[in-house]
């Protein structure tokens, strides 16, 4: 029943084990999902932001190069918020004039973006105001300077549509610009739980220098937790059918083993039977033989006209009687059950957990706490491997039936084996109402029952079986205790210990 117990913890926790990787393998599998849809759409987010600083540049360079054929030709630059949305204003400064249309403290910031811009021959970032996703960009021209407000907040971060779940945001010398909130608002790139996906790249365009950074938490909602607990239950179902299959497949072999031990038993029976025959009618005819050779005696004094013939007869009863007691006698020489077995050694050990092993059903069925001890472990005695099961199977049986008769809370059956000089011991003790005093004299008599339906051979059988081996069995009640003990003593096989071997 033990068994039982730690055999169904094992099937359980590789049930879990199998859900458990299964799952991880699932997540693992989801996540790298994500990861890639992730750096993809980043991926996009970026060339779109570089596009459109690459189109400032673009514009800045044209309006340097389209110099006004002179002061007051009317300044088509200002049109060109009407078809740029992030293009907030333009301004242009000619000749060596300050420029002007912009707060004063940004002016030399514009007018050091300038110079920068003559050096490099390209446009230069001007005063940059994240933090309002605003910024200038400043190209110098000859005679005419342009410098372009671009306004962030007109830009979509994505021209396929945006990322929704991430937090795209734009950053430079310690400021930044949110361009989306996320899914999780920008809350989302704090500390909260489960994987984090992360991006940065600066953008592609030397004037605007933005580093671009996209992060996206993968909290638990998306995980894919039907997935994982389908894949659950079908392990839990699994591996709930491969035990079960197991299960039948023992069930089968303890049934056949059963079957087995039943037909051996039978046939045993049969021989006890015809032993209890032979000892039942050996008796009468030790009478009529007695009482015809009496009679012939008689015959032979009195009757002296018939004594030929009557001394014929009683001399041909006489024969036929003997043949009879022959005939008996030879019978029971052959179905002596230990006639033709050969002795082996048998460790006890694993003897008794089979023979537990082989009754579970029933014994769990009785209600009945059993348990097997074997000091030394390794013990093994001599013996016919097939009439020691017998007696042990028939052991319990009787122990198990006894046992119907107290409070199932009560049910307890104990068997022990142990080494007692050069033999081994084996005691199979029950909690029952124990052995009826008058019965006790008379336990191995065959023929002798008080159970209802009761053979009375099963121990006359386990008894001559064990004489049959070299061994004796007794039967008692408990000492000090409730219940019967049945004690077999079998010839010990191989070393039997220190001081033990003279005896
Ligand atoms: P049967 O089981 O057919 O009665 P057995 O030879 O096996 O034949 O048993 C003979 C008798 O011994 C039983 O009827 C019963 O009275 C007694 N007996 C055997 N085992 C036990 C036991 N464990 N507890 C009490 N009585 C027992």
């Amino acid at each position: 029943m033990r068994h039982a117990a730690i055999a169904r913890v094992g099937w359980l926790l590789a049930a879990v084990l199998l859900a458990a990787a299964g799952s991880l393998a699932i997540a693992l599998r989801a996540f790298g999902e994500h990861r890639a849809r992730f750096e993809t759409e980043a991926r996009i987010v970026h060339r779109v932001l570089s596009q459109h600083a690459a189109q400032h540049d673009a514009i800045l360079a044209t309006l340097a190069l389209l110099q006004p054929a002179s002061e007051g030709s009317g300044a088509p630059e200002q049109r060109l918020a009407a078809l740029y949305p992030q293009v907030l204003q333009v301004l242009r400064r000619s000749g060596t004039g300050p420029w002007s249309g912009v707060p004063a403290q940004d002016v030399p910031a514009l007018a050091a973006a300038e110079a920068a811009s003559r050096a490099a021959g390209r446009a230069a970032l001007g005063p940059v105001d994240l933090a309002a996703g605003r910024y200038w960009l400043v190209r110098s021209g000859d005679p005419t300077s342009y410098a372009l407000r671009i306004d962030l907040t007109a830009l979509p971060p994505s021209a396929e549509g945006p990322p929704g779940a991430a937090v795209v945001w734009l950053e430079r010398a310690g400021q930044r610009f949110t361009l989306q909130r996320g899914a999780g608002g920008e809350g989302d790139t704090a500390a909260s739980p489960g994987p984090r996906l992360d991006f940065a790249k600066t953008l592609a365009a030397q004037s605007q220098p933005f580093d671009l950074r996209v992060s996206e938490h993968i909290g638990w909602a998306r995980w894919p937790w039907a997935w994982m607990l389908a894949w659950s239950v079908l392990s839990a179902l699994s591996v709930a059918a491969v035990a079960a299959w197991l299960h039948q497949r023992a069930e089968q072999r303890r049934n056949r083993e059963l079957l087995r031990l039943g037909q051996v038993g039978r046939l045993n029976a049969l021989g006890e039977l015809a032993a209890g025959i032979a000892h039942e009618l050996n008796q009468p005819l030790t009478a009529v033989l007695a009482s015809t050779a009496a009679a012939q005696r008689l015959l032979a004094d009195e009757g002296r006209e018939a004594l030929p013939q009557a001394q014929g007869a009683m001399a041909q009863a006489a024969q036929q009687a003997r043949r009879a007691a022959d005939v008996l006698a030879r019978l029971r020489r052959l179905v002596e059950p230990a006639a033709g077995s050969t002795p082996q050694t048998v460790p006890l050990a694993a003897l008794l957990d089979a023979a537990l092993d082989l009754r579970q059903p029933e014994l769990e069925r009785a209600g009945v706490q059993a348990s097997a001890r074997c000091e030394p472990p390794d013990l093994r005695v001599t013996a016919d491997p097939v009439a020691l099961e017998q007696i042990v199977h028939n052991l319990i049986g009787n122990a198990v039936q006894a046992l119907q008769q107290v409070a199932s809370a009560d049910r307890r059956l104990e068997l022990v084996a142990e080494a007692a000089g050069a033999r081994g011991v084996l005691t199979v003790q029950d909690s029952g109402p124990g052995i009826a005093p008058e019965a006790l004299p008379r336990l191995f008599e065959p023929f002798f029952t008080t159970r209802d339906g009761g053979l009375g051979l099963g121990l006359s059988l386990c008894e001559t079986l064990a004489a049959g081996m070299g061994g004796r069995l007794s039967g008692a009640n408990a000492a000090g205790g409730r219940g019967a003990v049945f004690t077999l003593e079998l010839p010990r096989a191989g070393n039997e210990g220190p001081g033990d071997g003279a005896r």
